[in-house]
Formats: C-alpha cells, structure tokens, sequence
C-alpha cells in the first residue's frame, strides 16, 4: 500500500476514508466535545460511534480480523476525529500505541490473542513505560519483573498511563535484569482483570479532560510466562520502536486540532464586523492566517511524508518521527494560540471551542517523549 503514494499526492482512496471520518466526526463526535472536556468525561459517543463503524483501531492487520489501514490512513483517521475532539482522538492513536509492541515484536500467539480482541472491540489497548522517577530519562525505571516458574510476577506502579482503567489490556515495560539498565528491561501485556492490578485517580489536567490519564499500579500481578512480548531483555528496544511509529500519530493529532482552530478561526474573521467591515478585510489578520495555513501545511507534509516512512519501515523513520512530532506539535500549539488571538475576547471563552483547542494542543509538545528529547533523537541522528 505504501507505494501507492507519494509524498504529495494523498491517494483517493484516502481522501475518500477522509470524508467519511469528517462527517462522522462532525456528525457524532464534535456535538459532545464541549461537554466532555468541561465535565472531565470519558468520551463514550465517540467510542460507540468509533466502534461501530470499525474505526477504533483501524491499524490491526486483516489477518487478525482489524481492517489493515496502512500508517497514512491511520493518520488521517486521527487527524480528523482530533480536528473536532483531541480527547477522542487518543482512542484510535492510544490503542495503536498500546498494540504495537505486541505488533512489532509479539509471538504469533499473543498477537492472535490481543490483537484479535482489540480489532473485535473486546478492549483498549494503554501503554505503560513512563513512572513517577522516569520519564525523559525512561531506561531508569524501577517496576521489577521476577520469574516464577511458569509465571511472571510484576510490582511497581506506571504513571501517566492514557485510558488506564478503561483499557483492557496494558503492555507494561518492566526490569527483568536490572544489572543491564535499557538491556534488562522486557516486555509484557497485561490484563485489567489480573489479580493486583490498580488504579489511581484522574489526573486533574489542563487538556485532553476527557482522557483518562491514571497510574497503574501492580502489585504481586502474577501473569502466565507467555505473555511476555519478544524475548527477555528487548523490551526497551520494542518500547522506543513503538514510538517510532506512534509519534507520527501524535503529529497527526496536533495537525488535526490545529486544522479546527483554524476552520473556526476562518469562519469567525469572515463574520465578525469591527470599523463597519468584517475583520477578515484587514491585511494584519489575513497575514496571521496565511502564516497558520502555511504553518499547518508544512506539518501535514512532514506528518504525511513521516507515516510513508512508517508503512515501509525505513530506517529513517526515527528521525522523521521524531521531527514530525516536534514540528507539528509547536506548530499546533502556535496555529491554536493565534486561534484565540482572532477570536479576541470571545475565543478566551468557554462559549468557543479555541481555549480547548489550545489546552489540548499543548499536550502534544509533551507525550510520546518532550520536544527537547524529540530534538536530542534527531540530533543524535544527524551527528551520526
Ligand atoms: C496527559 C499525559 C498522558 C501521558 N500518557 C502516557 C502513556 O500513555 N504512557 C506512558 O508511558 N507515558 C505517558 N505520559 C508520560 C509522558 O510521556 C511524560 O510525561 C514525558 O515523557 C515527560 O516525562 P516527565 O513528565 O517525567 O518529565 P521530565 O523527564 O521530568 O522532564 C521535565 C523537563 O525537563 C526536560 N528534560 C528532561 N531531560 C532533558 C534533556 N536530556 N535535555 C533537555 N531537556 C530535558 C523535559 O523536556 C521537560 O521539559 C503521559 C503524560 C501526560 C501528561
């Protein structure tokens, strides 16, 4: 599929997948986005509209029963629920970001199990790497896999986990041999229902509200020795492989907000009168929306040029993903705030969905790795 496109030219195929999610998203989703970011909620409408129109995780193979959306279509995916709900948006990129590992590097049987019941809606996938003490620096993890027999027996506590305690299932990174540092760390997927398992409270945060972010704790979580994911000691390498991928879906998170605050921000300075004539006649705001439009297409570029690179496995993904991420996401975060500016005093409201925009835009500057170790990944490739 992937040399089906080009850099430039988005298939039609895609562009048709794209108008079928924008109007399910504006139809579904977008009238309960308001709602859910004030009351902090779950977003369930756009998981049940998600969900049955097979577009929760559209990146499971065919063979294990999802619909095989290559990179480019996931992007676009996300791209267009993020453009009327950031929070949502998190349900096809989290649960890819949780699949992954077992995609990358699972035994054929786990991913039969795991990806067979994330493509049949029989749970979310989350993703557990970062901890209270380890977050850039996420080799220095603490959470300790011991093996028992025909087990493995886990304890620690996974911080930041996006939908913990909705998700039913959990790759969680874990120290199996703590001599080695980043080579002593593998690889399991956990269950919700595995004895030992915990939750912690809501994160009480500025964006995304309607995602839950949570700590999972383990506590003497006892899980059959096949669940682990690859072999011992791979973990941290399949965990940084997975971002690889998954931060392409974060810039298309970021393009797809940006992409909303700047449909809106057009249809307002086209509405809205000051000195006797819409304010969409002053060259001062037409400039900062030529510079957003021009801002978001080099993002969408980037992203769509980094998601190839994702299908194919090239091996300079790492580097496009990381710069994919980082462009876009500082992009997202200066197209929301000019948003705002446009709509002066009414896009500092809640009445407006452009401070939720901007709240949401600026997580993703953070996840998935910060920006300044998005720029370390890429320095590190350039001075290679
Ligand atoms: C809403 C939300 C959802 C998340 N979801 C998940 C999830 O699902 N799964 C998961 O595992 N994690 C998740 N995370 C965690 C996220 O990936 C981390 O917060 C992030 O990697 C940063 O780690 P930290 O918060 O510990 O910051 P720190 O590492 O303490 O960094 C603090 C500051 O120091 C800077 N810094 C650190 N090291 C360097 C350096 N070497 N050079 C320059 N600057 C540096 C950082 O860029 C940052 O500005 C989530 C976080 C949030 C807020």
């Amino acid at each position: 599929m992937s040399q089906d496109f080009d850099l430039f030219q988005v298939p039609e195929s895609h562009e048709l997948l794209r108008s079928t999610v924008r109007s399910l998203a504006e139809k579904e989703i977008a009238p309960h986005a308001a709602a859910v970011d004030e009351e902090a909620r779950f977003p369930q409408e756009a998981f049940d509209a998600l969900a049955a129109n097979d577009l929760h995780a559209v990146h499971v193979a065919e063979e294990y029963g999802g619909v095989g959306a290559d990179a480019l279509a996931t992007v676009i995916v996300i791209e267009e629920v993020a453009r009327v709900c950031g929070s949502s948006s998190l349900i096809p990129a989290v649960n890819k970001l949780g699949s992954m590992p077992v995609i990358l590097s699972g035994s054929e049987e786990l991913k039969r199990r795991y990806l067979g019941a994330l493509a049949r809606n029989e749970g979310m996938f989350s993703y557990c790497l970062s901890e209270p003490e380890a977050g850039s620096d996420a080799a220095s993890m603490k959470t300790r896999a011991v093996r028992d027999g025909d087990h493995w027996v886990l304890n620690g506590a996974k911080c930041w986990i996006t939908n913990a305690g909705v998700s039913e299932f959990y790759t969680v990174m874990a120290v199996t041999d703590p001599e080695k540092r980043s080579r002593g760390i593998s690889a399991f997927v956990v269950e919700k229902s595995d004895p030992g398992v915990s939750f912690g409270p809501k994160e009480r945060k500025l964006g995304i509200k309607g995602s839950p972010t949570r700590t999972v704790n383990l506590d003497n979580v006892r899980i059959p020795a096949d669940r682990i994911i690859g072999a011992e000691g791979t973990g941290f390498g399949t965990a940084m492989r997975t971002l690889d991928h998954t931060r392409v879906t974060i810039a298309a998170q970021a393009i797809g907000i940006a992409q909303g605050a700047l449909d809106h921000a057009v249809d307002y300075v086209r509405q809205r009168h000051q000195f006797g004539r819409p304010i969409a006649d002053f060259q001062g705001v037409q400039f900062m929306l030529a510079d957003m439009g021009m801002k978001l297409e080099a993002a969408r570029q980037l992203t769509y040029a980094a998601a190839a690179r994702s299908e194919r496995g090239d091996a300079d993904l790492t580097g496009f993903g990381a710069a994919a991420k980082c462009f876009a996401s500082d992009a997202a975060m200066e197209i929301t705030t000019d948003a705002v500016q446009l709509l002066g005093g009414y896009g500092y409201t809640r009445d407006f969905p452009l401070e939720r925009m901007m709240r949401d835009a600026k997580i993703t500057q953070i996840y998935e790795g910060t920006n300044q170790i998005q720029r370390i990944v890429l320095s590190r490739q350039l001075l290679k």
